[in-house]
């Protein structure tokens, strides 16, 4: 199959882009969020959407109907779907959706029989297949007949669905139906599922589809409400695709914000409305809201290094962030409004000059936020200690492997010391962590592997990887657009025939998700010997259970080290410079020469040993796993029990 490159023009500055025009009347607007987007949280791109129209004078009216998808089937088989990772094959939201969708295309046992996994999912979501293929066949239809039957979408003069992750079949089975009861109400799409060509071929193909949004939303929107209100059409504005008279689709390149303090603040009220008509309990089970916040785009690493297996940032990897202070105030207020203290970013990285301000003004109010934030794997610990003061208290950096020279392939900017770095600082900080182990890197050999799991024993007690498995292509990834000499025959994920029965799409045009051959050098022993080592890790961590510890306490003169990582508790003490060392190393790794100027600069150290003798002592800590070392750096991975520096 031949996969087609992005056609699209590449981003035009939101500054070249043409000012909106004025609105000549007020629009009426919909904008609908379709399952399976998560529900213990409000859709950002929806709350900024309405905020950014009604600013401009309409009326914004967002329907919720992941909510009441969640109250139809029970919230936790809700969740359990919508959590189900989209690169990971199945896509069963997607599937689920497709009868009522495209009508009874069948396919249920071919589906099966090309997915074993789908009886594991059954099995978690407490279903036969049979009873799933109900659900698919004739709930999921009848639900998405009475909850868009019960709106009056004539009312509106504009109707949008977002979709993101595993919403884009619901959403064409949403606006089917919206167009058989108000076909004269324009229809649009937008979201990172619509990024680039995916967007034109969709537009292209569904006719109950008017317009597209092929990048950022927010001009593009203003730009159509503001040529609709004046009786014209969104053929020809930035950043939408259409279909012409003839058939044919026409697109503009998509502008960017450039100034990111200029958003409104989203507006989540509609959340909050339909959240307590259905019922918080009924709708969330016991889950909280998770409040999302947006404080930047783009990236600032991929800017400069292009992380090789990442498709984020479809058309906009150059990095915005708002201000310090915009960013402390949105939180504040939104934590204020609605009386929610869990906050979630969905930023690609933190921008690092939130780690001045930011986070000191937010550690003295005091607040007790549970933040999260993707970050880059290089934090310091003081840097970790000023996110957790701040109220940061899940982060996802991005780890990927404990190999340095499998990072370097990836070009991730971290390596294995600086990885298991974070892990250690951020236990310490009491930080969760969520992180994977990627492999299928081209050029990895089996030294790649199996160096990753002897090491592994010596960090159990530091938070586990939540998952192990091969890299996914996505598109928009430098591995997509160039792929390596080793990967071949790239097709769309083989589920997307499953899910899009349709000869006349091209599925290559609409995959965000690829398969891929690879002449992979690494043999099936190694990837097994590191699969189980990651199982064994996991196991240590049990989730009603603390995990294993190192750790030690500092005394005159001395340092005693408790560890369980091992099957029975063991203790040991070290003396003297030995001391110094152990925790000269705790911070950042460090080198021989390194640790001799800097004990030799220190007041209270008596003795500098020679090199041999130091060398030595720090390749005993290396065996006892009190340390790793890596090109002759050395980290020490014992916790200090005391709580010194923290809030
Ligand atoms: S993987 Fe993360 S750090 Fe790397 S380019 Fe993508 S967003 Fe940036």
């Amino acid at each position: 199959m031949t996969i087609h490159r992005t056609t699209l023009p590449l981003v035009a500055d939101l500054n070249t882009a043409p000012p909106a025009p004025a609105v000549a009347r007020p629009l009426r607007v919909a904008l609908v969020n379709m399952p399976w987007a998560l529900s213990d949280r409000p859709s950002i791109q929806c709350g900024l959407l309405k905020a950014g129209l009604e600013a401009a004078g309409h009326t914004v009216d967002v329907h919720y109907l992941n909510l009441a998808l969640a109250v139809g089937i029970g919230s936790d088989m809700y969740l359990q779907i919508a959590e189900m990772p989209a690169e990971r094959t199945l896509m069963l939201g997607e599937w689920l959706f497709t009868v009522a969708a495209f009508g009874p295309v069948g396919g249920e046992d071919s589906y099966r029989a090309a997915f074993p996994a789908v009886d594991e999912a059954c099995a978690k979501l407490g279903l036969t297949f049979e009873k799933l293929c109900e659900l698919r066949g004739t709930w999921l239809p009848e639900w998405l007949d009475k909850v868009i039957g019960d709106i009056d979408w004539k009312q509106y003069d504009l109707v949008g669905f977002t979709s993101t992750f595993e919403q884009n079949v619901a959403a064409l089975a949403g606006a089917a139906r919206v167009k058989r009861l108000a076909p004269t109400v324009p229809t649009v799409f937008g979201g990172a599922n619509l990024d680039g060509e995916m967007g034109l071929e969709f537009v292209r193909r569904f006719t109950d589809i008017d317009y597209v949004v092929t990048g950022e939303g927010d001009v593009a929107l203003l730009h159509l409400a503001a040529a609709l209100s004046g009786g014209g059409s969104g053929l020809g504005l930035p950043g939408l695709a259409a279909r012409t008279p003839d058939g044919t689709v026409r697109a503009r390149p998509p502008a960017q914000v450039r100034e990111m303090d200029a958003l409104p603040v989203p507006d989540f009220t509609d959340y909050f409305l339909q959240l307590d008509r259905l019922g918080r309990r009924a709708a969330l089970g016991g889950r909280p809201v998770h409040l999302v916040v947006e404080l930047s785009r783009g990236c600032w690493w991929g800017e400069k290094h292009h992380c090789t297996f990442c498709g984020l940032n479809a058309l906009g990897m150059n990095y915005r962030s708002k201000s310090p202070r915009r960013a402390i105030d949105e939180i504040v207020a939104m934590a204020s409004a609605s009386r929610n203290l869990v906050i979630d970013t969905v930023d690609n990285i933190l921008d690092m000059r939130y780690l001045g301000t930011f986070c000191d003004e937010l550690a003295g109010h005091g607040y007790d936020l549970s933040m999260f934030f993707e970050v880059k794997a290089n934090l310091s610990p003081e840097q970790l200690r000023r996110l957790r003061a701040a109220g940061v208290t899940r982060i996802q950096p991005g780890i990927e492997s404990l190999s340095t020279r499998v990072l370097r392939i990836m070009d991730k900017g971290t390596d294995l010391l600086t990885n298991v770095r974070l892990l250690k600082w951020a236990r310490y900080h009491r930080i969760a962590v969520g992180w994977n182990i990627l492999t299928g890197f081209p050029g990895e050999t089996d030294a790649d592997y199996l160096n990753q799991a002897e090491i592994m024993p010596a960090l159990h007690h530091l938070a586990p990887p939540l998952a192990f498995g091969e890299l996914w292509m996505e598109r928009f990834s430098p591995y997509f657009s160039k792929p390596p000499a080793q990967f071949h025959d790239i097709r769309p994920r083989q589920a997307y025939a499953f899910i899009y029965p349709l000869p006349d799409l091209d599925l290559a045009k609409i995959a965000y998700f690829f398969d891929h051959t690879s002449e992979s050098q690494v043999s099936p022993e190694a990837v097994a010997t590191l699969a189980a080592a990651v199982e064994v890790w996991r196991d240590r961590w049990p989730p009603d259970r603390p995990g294993p510890s190192l750790s030690y306490q500092r005394g005159p003169g001395w340092i005693r080290i408790m560890d369980s990582r091992g099957a029975h508790r063991s203790e040991q003490y070290l003396d003297g410079w030995q001391a110094t060392v152990f925790q000269m190393c705790g911070d950042s790794p460090r080198t021989v020469a390194g640790l001799r100027r800097r004990m030799a600069e220190a007041q209270d150290v008596p003795h500098v040993p020679a090199v041999g003798e130091l060398s030595e002592f720090l390749d005993s800590c290396v065996a006892w796993r009190g340390m790793i070392q890596e090109g002759g750096r050395y980290l020490s991975l014992a916790l200090p029990t005391a709580s010194r520096g923290q809030h």
